[in-house]
């Protein structure tokens, strides 16, 4: 109070001193490093049906400000990081860097062991995620529609689709040739990135991968159907992994009724794949990586992402930077975000806080099948909770 009266009669001098001191207090700021980060869900949270929500842009530029870091991590997929960094940025009016940013399949980009293989890439628009696979660094990169258009009888119900195929798919790396194992076409691992378009052709050639002799199109195992094996036998014979980037059964698009998303494929290949074998009740599943929340490798990926762009953002010697404490989860969907926060468990011991905003999925008044540590209204409440528990000022 003293200092107040003092530059009011020296306004001249008064201006400075505020200057001063609130460059000082700036820079004290800026200097302290927080030790709490968030991981934001898109749909529901930040955009709605692709329209920015009310307050996102506030939340995330306040963030910005005070050096907060966060990361977007969203279900989502189907075209380039840098694709669809570029759009969110302009419709929320945010700076969004691409290693900010994890979509469904972005984790796939970091699977090196397989990048000098031969891989499948299922799902998506046209071929756009081969070109993302290939933008990952993936070389040899084979599609079903690939498959397809070399030997059309491979799946006859998708012959009239030709004439759409032919103008993405690419010639096989190698022929389908069962009487010679060692030059024919091997699939060395299976990704789905996206949701199918053509779900029979798609399930088609996972299933013939899925039975072949190590992964060789067009050879069968002797091992399939041998009780005296685990899974009897099934997958016994070096056939590739199998992944898919999506676990969601159903998705909210412009449609008024949900629409089968990535997830209802896995549950119709599930279907066929236990129609096949015998399934559960013969003891045999479908051995495949689940990814995308709400499941570990996805939140895994995400939390090593949040750690490498708070180093960056605050320009800190590794050795010097205190370890992030808390990540809040900010999402609308209690089955994904909500439960992925909730049941990750953080190898370096990072204490995941799940928020659930009242903008998407979850509706206020009723019971979230997963309870949040916290709901609030939308994004920006999410924020100044969060903030105001790290007493953060
Ligand atoms: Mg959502």
């Amino acid at each position: 109070m003293l200092a107040l009266r003092y530059t009011w009669r020296l306004p001249q001098s008064h201006g400075l001193r505020f200057n001063a001191r609130r460059a000082l207090q700036t820079v004290a700021a800026a200097s302290k490093i927080p030790e709490f980060a968030f991981a934001f869900d898109i749909d529901g949270v930040l955009v709605r049906s692709s329209d920015p929500l009310p307050r996102a842009t506030k939340a995330l530029s306040y963030l910005q400000s005070q050096r907060i870091p966060f990361i977007l991590l969203t279900n989502g997929g189907g075209k380039h990081e840098s694709e669809r960094v570029a759009d969110l940025s302009s419709k929320l009016d945010v700076q969004i860097d691409t290693s900010m940013f994890v979509q469904s399949h972005t984790p796939f980009a970091d699977m090196d062991q397989y990048k000098d293989k031969t891989v499948m890439v299922v799902g998506g628009d046209g071929d756009k995620c081969r070109k993302v696979a290939e933008a990952y660094g993936f070389k040899t990169v084979v599609t079903p529609a690939d498959i397809l258009s070399a030997y059309p009888d491979v799946w006859p119900f998708s012959q009239q689709l030709l004439p759409y195929y032919s103008n993405f798919t690419r010639p096989l790396p190698a022929p389908i040739d069962p009487s010679s194992p060692s030059t024919s076409l091997r699939i060395d691992a299976v990704f789905v990135y996206n949701d199918p378009r053509d779900w029979g052709l798609d399930a088609q050639i996972m299933k013939d991968v899925l039975l072949s002799k190590g992964g060789v199109l067009g050879t069968l195992s002797s091992k399939n159907g041998d009780t005296s094996l685990p899974n009897n036998g099934y997958q016994q014979d070096n056939q590739p992994p199998v992944y898919f980037s999506n676990p969601d059964l159903l998705w909210a698009a412009k449609y008024h009724l949900p629409r089968l998303g990535q997830g209802g494929f896995r549950e119709a290949l599930e279907g066929i794949w236990a129609a096949i074998t015998g399934g559960p009740t013969k003891g045999v599943e479908l051995q495949k990586i689940v990814m995308g929340k709400p499941y570990k490798p996805t939140y895994e990926f995400a939390e090593k992402r949040l750690i490498a762009h708070r180093k960056a953002i605050t320009q800190t010697n590794n050795k010097d930077l205190d370890p992030l404490r808390r990540v809040y989860m900010v999402g609308d969907n209690p089955a994904s975000d909500i439960a992925g926060g909730n049941n990750y468990t953080s190898p370096y011991g990072t204490d995941w806080a799940s928020i659930l905003v009242q903008t998407g999925v979850y509706v206020e008044g009723t019971t979230p099948e997963h309870q949040p540590r916290k709901i609030v209204g939308d994004v920006w409440d999410a924020v100044a909770w969060a903030v105001a528990q790290e007493k953060w000022s």
